[in-house]
């Protein structure tokens, strides 16, 4: 099997569309069902591997990490990988967004688009997949790309051993940071955690862990699990001032791309007669306030130019 398609453009693919490939070969990728995306489906195991790894005692966890390295590193050399085992996710120190908040942040970085016979990590995007976010500043290397192609692969065809690293990262991150870190896990997918890992969230919730996501699912989509996971709903082309106004008024927070300068979006208190929070200054959504409010960003490479309502304009 094939563990991701290799791909230098950000095509965006729904479940059920067919694939070519220039060798000939055809995918068609499977569709929803159950509630849940064919990629939700595949990373169930993650549950059982974090929760096992969460009542094991010190050694039986040496065990199983070494354990999920090693499967780690076997698929890493299929993608011409060296044999070494590299973490899971990546840290602040390494990437702008995450280093910007006061606490320490993890982020997981997939990739937002197709995985061979597997299914779609951000199935609801809607016309940003035009100018996404994974072809700015370094997601435009090769190697990025194809580090982050491996770690998805890995991720969807692993999940178990990747939910044992992840489980692993997290709890040292935890004793190194006072029992208090960020963990966003959608870094550049769409994933519902809440119906994939609930149980493992819960208990690293109490273990200190705070997870926030920027989604572009509708609400009714979404879980937040009883507030512990908190969720900003990005808006797209699709919505009006008036839908976001409404969600605003819902309690929900809404994130909005400005056609505007950072150094602009920085200095809005309202917009539309919204409560506006920055959301350039840090990535840390758990801190934004209580009830509805806009979390503004402004527009960054391609989508600077971008035309087909994705971005909104100041006024
Ligand atoms: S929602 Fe984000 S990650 Fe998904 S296609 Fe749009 S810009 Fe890319």
């Amino acid at each position: 099997m094939k563990h991701a398609i290799h791909t230098d453009s950000c095509e965006y693919l729904n479940t059920g569309d067919v694939i070519a490939y220039a060798d000939g070969d055809t995918l068609t990728t499977e569709r929803t069902t159950r509630g849940l995306t064919v990629v939700e489906r595949a990373l169930l195991p993650m549950q059982s591997a974090m929760l096992g790894y969460l009542a094991a005692t010190p050694a039986e966890r040496r065990a199983m990490v070494a354990d999920a390295r090693r499967v780690q590193i076997d698929f890493r050399r299929t993608e011409g990988y060296a044999a070494r085992s590299v973490p899971m996710f990546t840290k602040p120190e390494a990437q702008t967004k995450l280093g910007k908040s006061a606490a320490y942040t993890l982020g997981l970085t997939l990739l937002p688009w197709i995985t061979e016979g597997i299914g779609n990590t951000c199935p609801a995007a809607s016309l940003c997949r035009n100018v996404c976010l994974v072809d700015t500043g370094k997601g435009r290397l090769r190697s990025v790309q194809h580090a982050r192609r491996t770690r998805l692969g890995f991720t969807v065809a692993h999940a178990h051993h990747a939910g044992v690293l992840l489980a692993h990262e997290m709890t040292l991150a935890l004793a190194a940071h006072g029992g208090d870190i960020r963990v966003r896990l959608n870094v550049l997918s769409d994933v519902r955690w809440e119906r994939v890992i609930p149980d493992a969230m819960i208990m690293f919730h109490v273990a200190g862990v705070r997870f926030y996501d920027y989604t572009k699912w509708a609400p009714r989509h979404r879980d937040t699990l009883g507030g512990i996971y908190s969720l900003t709903y990005s808006a797209s082309e699709r919505m009006t001032i008036t839908d976001i106004q409404t969600m605003v008024a819902n309690g929900y927070h809404v994130a909005v791309v400005l056609r505007a300068s950072k150094a602009h979006v920085k200095t809005m208190a309202h917009w539309h007669g919204m409560p506006a929070v920055d959301g350039l200054s840090t990535d840390d959504r758990t801190t934004d306030p209580e009830g509805g409010c806009v979390v503004l960003l402004a527009a960054l490479g391609d989508a600077i130019h971008d035309t087909s309502g994705f971005v909104f304009e100041i006024d």
